[in-house]
């Protein structure tokens, strides 16, 4: 039997709870199916942790991550904590310590749940948006000069490389090249950004021609925030930069019902190093302790994980008991429901033990 090694980083505000709920889903499909075991060791990392001790993280945190086959995380952020401080401290440094270039975000109505575009049904949004993750706007690279000062300036320094831009732009054409429409839309903003942004362009013309098969467009990011709301269906695979594809994924989440059904997987492709796993929403105060954060997204992701750790059959059996409890109308106040998390999460437990899925 393989056993493969899973650390869990539940972190901050509703990441405990979301966490807790996909450990249980993924604890039914190992007993379910019986030729795998998940050996998880949790990390109590995160903004406590910060407010103890002054990091959220031990020096060697991405050292002691290393030896793991996939880190799955629940979000970070705390009310008391400035956000760069949270975000800087932990999450960035591992998925730019570990190279998880490509972000991969699918976006999907799920039966049962509500579009708030009118006569948008499950079947109608089906999107992938490949996020690059390494370099682009989120780089780290800028300064202040003349702090507090009135003639004080900041700048915020976006970095594209040739060689991250080509290896994201193949990752996305190779994706959209295995999925059934083949069809991928690139974003940029090359009219205004005239240098890395022209760079992406040209990149992706010369990248086309790897995948003669694979049609494609360009976009511009703020045309693409239209296009989304007006012709959901015309879009399937999208690559974007770190910046405008955070921004349309977060869009994306919300066409698709709610931010709490919304997952992400940081890959590294070259499997070098373990990949991390996680909902795209953050830590939530507004609903933290109140039992009612929607687990979907920490499920989906948990799908994402088991099918890159090579469980395709367990992570399909997992994405076919959250569409059938959503179908059931089993779902959280955020999409309409009354259900708990915990009810949220026994039904799909009992559904992946169910015979007939
Ligand atoms: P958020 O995603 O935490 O919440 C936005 C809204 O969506 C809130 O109303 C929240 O209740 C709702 N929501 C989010 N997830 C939900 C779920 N699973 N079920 C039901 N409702 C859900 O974003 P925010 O409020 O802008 O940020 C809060 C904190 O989280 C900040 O500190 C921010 O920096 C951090 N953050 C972290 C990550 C991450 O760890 N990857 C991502 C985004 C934000
Ligand atoms: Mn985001």
């Amino acid at each position: 039997m393989k056993t493969y090694k899973i650390a869990a980083i539940p972190a901050d505000g509703i990441g405990p709870e979301v966490i807790a709920a996909g450990l249980q889903a993924l604890e039914a499909l190992q007993r379910r199916d019986g030729g795998f075991a998940l050996e998880v060791t949790s990390f109590d990392w995160g903004s406590e942790r910060y407010k103890r001790t002054g990091v959220l993280m031990p020096e060697d945190g991405p050292e002691q991550l290393r030896v793991f086959d996939a880190i799955f995380f629940g979000a970070v952020g705390a009310p008391d904590v400035p956000d760069h401080v949270t975000l800087w401290g932990l999450r960035l440094p591992i998925c730019q310590g570990f190279d998880q270039y490509a972000n991969v975000r699918p976006t999907r109505i799920l039966p049962g749940i509500t579009s708030p575009l009118a006569g948008v049904g499950a079947g109608d949004l089906d999107w992938v948006i490949v996020r690059e993750n390494s370099e682009g706007e989120y780089s780290g690279h800028g300064g202040r000069a003349h702090r507090g000062f009135p003639e004080e300036v900041g700048t915020e320094v976006a970095i594209f490389t040739r060689a991250g831009v080509t290896r994201i732009m193949r990752y996305a054409f190779r994706l959209a090249q295995a999925r059934p429409r083949k069809l991928l839309t690139v974003v940029t903003k090359s009219n205004a950004q005239r240098h890395g942004m022209v760079m992406w362009d040209e990149i992706a013309a010369e990248v086309s021609r790897e995948f003669p098969d694979v049609t494609w467009d360009k976009m511009l990011v703020d045309a693409m925030t239209v296009r989304m709301v007006k012709a959901p269906r015309s879009l399937d695979t999208i690559v974007a930069t770190n910046l405008h594809a955070d921004i349309l994924s977060d869009l994306a989440g919300a066409l698709a019902g709610s931010l709490g059904v919304a997952p992400t997987a940081n890959i590294d492709p070259e499997r070098r190093y373990p990949s991390m796993f996680e909902p795209i929403h953050g830590s939530a105060f507004d609903i933290t302790g109140k039992g009612i954060a929607n687990p979907v997204a920490t499920f989906w992701t948990a799908s994402q994980m088991l099918e890159h750790l090579g469980e395709p059959d367990a992570a399909r059996r997992l994405m076919r008991a959250v569409e059938k409890i959503c179908a059931d109308g089993i779902l959280t106040p955020d999409v309409g429901g009354t259900a708990t998390t915990q009810q949220v999460t026994d039904a799909v437990c009992d559904a992946i033990r169910g015979e007939n899925l």
